[in-house]
This record gives structure tokens, sequence and C-alpha cells, in this order.
């Protein structure tokens, strides 16, 4: 039995805020706990009757976890240069898939810690089919394509209310409850792992009661940015329109293409922040 595990790191225990997660002293502490929580979450899988795992680093840079650190059972999918974000190496092959360390959507709930949608520089807010989502319900669509369920996602109370808004069969873990955006009331992470560890082995035990996440049909994405010069430089991808000033539209015929769809944007939305080609002089 496979399971694929995506983790993402504003989520994790013992983080309250982004400064944490930055090329700095702090960040190499919240990379241990980034994969002390993943591991958590390994064990927990194993334990419930997997018998393969694997992990997608999806924060950042996505190279965050300790390939050194990671229980040994695990492989792990490192490096950013993909074509599914978040989701790099799903498909339908798995049985089930944890989302570790997530986080509400940008502006969903005032005490989300560190809410953001994929690249908080530049996005405002992405709607599927006309619903403002965040990361997980986004993830969850992708995978719902190869009939895979969600079983477990783990991260603060405000994430946990976004998930039972649109699945309220997935196990969940509450490690953190936010007070802001950048502060939190923090469990310890031993206390947090050890629950991970728990419910990962009962989500992998009960999975057959958890259906997966289908969007049916063609799937049609929106996505706001925080500046014009992002949604114009999106355009140069065919179908994708301008609908307003910093928002553009596109559809794809199913919620794999379009997510891939929607990576493209982010990139060149990303790119186009300071100027797509940045300081090129030739
Ligand atoms: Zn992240």
């Amino acid at each position: 039995m496979k399971i694929y595990i995506s983790a993402d790191m504003e989520g994790i225990s013992g983080v309250a805020t982004n400064m944490q997660l930055k090329k700095d002293s702090e960040y190499q502490r919240f990379r241990r706990l980034m994969t002390a929580d993943v591991n958590a979450a390994v064990e927990g899988a194993f334990a419930g009757g997997a018998t393969e795992v694997v992990v997608c680093d999806g924060h950042g840079n996505m190279s965050n976890i300790l390939i050194e650190e990671l229980d040994s059972r695990a492989e792990l999918i490192s490096g950013n240069n993909r074509i599914m974000c978040q989701m790099e190496g799903i498909d339908g092959s798995f049985d089930g898939v944890f989302l570790v360390g997530y986080h509400g959507r940008e502006g969903g709930n005032e005490r989300a810690v560190i809410n953001h949608t994929l690249a908080g520089g530049c996005v405002a807010e992405i709607r599927v089919n006309g619903r403002a989502v965040g990361e997980a319900e986004l993830n969850a669509g992708v995978v719902g394509f190869y009939n895979v369920p969600v079983l477990l996602v783990t991260g603060d109370e405000a994430l946990v209310e976004e998930v039972r808004e649109w699945s309220p069969d997935i196990h969940t873990v509450q490690v953190k409850r936010g007070v802001d955006r950048l502060a939190a009331r923090l469990l310890p992470p031993v206390k947090a792992r050890e629950q991970i560890r728990r419910k990962a082995e009962e989500a992998v035990r009960g999975r057959g009661r958890i259906r997966p996440h289908i969007l049916e049909g063609a799937v049609t994405y929106e996505i706001d940015f925080h500046g014009t010069n992002q949604a114009l430089m999106t355009t140069t991808i065919p179908g994708v329109e301008r609908v307003g000033p910093k928002t553009v539209r596109f559809t794809a015929e199913d919620s794999v293409t379009a997510y891939k769809e929607m990576w493209a944007c982010l990139i060149i939305g990303m790119a186009a922040t300071r100027g797509v080609l940045g300081d090129v002089n030739a």
C-alpha cells in the first residue's frame, strides 16, 4: 500500500512566523522540525499498513527536508524544477495522500498562521470553479483526478476549519492556534508529533471511509495577483485571459491539466514581480 506525503512548512509544529522559514540561522532549526513532523507521519503510515511512502517537499525552494534525518523507509522528492508544484510524482498508484505542515489560504481567516496561497509574493487569491481555495483543497482536487483520497491534513486551527468546509471526513491534526498571521500558540512539537503519528496510522487503517475530492469535467481557475504586472505576463500563455486589472482566468479539460497551467501562471507571475528578465542586459 502506497502513501504519498506532500509537506509544506508554515503548518509545521513549532512554526509561528515566516521569519523562521527564511534563509537565516533560525531556518536550519525549522528544517529539522519539518523533517520530524514528516517522520511522525511516515511512522504512522507504516504502522497503519503502508508498504511504501513517497515524500514530496513542497515549501519555498522545495529542498527543506533533511534527507539524512528522514525515516529511511521513505523516499524524498526534492528540488524545484518540476511541473506539478507541491504534488510532483503523484499518480493513480497511490492509495492515499497526507498533507503535512499545510496552512490556510490568504485572507481566509484572520488567525491563519502565515496565510498565503502558493506564492505569497504575487498571489492574493485563487478560485477554482468560482470558489476561493487554499493549497490543501487545490491539491486534493489534483489527487482526486487519480481517484485517490486525501486522508490526513496537519497544520493550525484555521487550516483544520478550512478543510472541514469541503471534506468533514479527512483526519486532521491541529498543532497550533493562530494569534495572528505572524504569531501562534504552539503545542510542544513532541506532543504534536505523537498526534500526527497516531492520526496517520488511523487514517491509513480507515482509508476506505474517505472519498476522493473529485472535480468533474472542465476546471476553471481565476487568479487574483497583487499587481497588474504579474497578471499581464501570464497572458503570454494561450488560453489565459485577463478579466480584470489584476485577475486572469483560464479553463482546462481536467484538474491536473488546470493545475499545471496554474503553476505556469505562478512561475511567470513570480518572475514578473520584478520584471521577467530581471537585470538581463544582453
Ligand atoms: Zn510553504
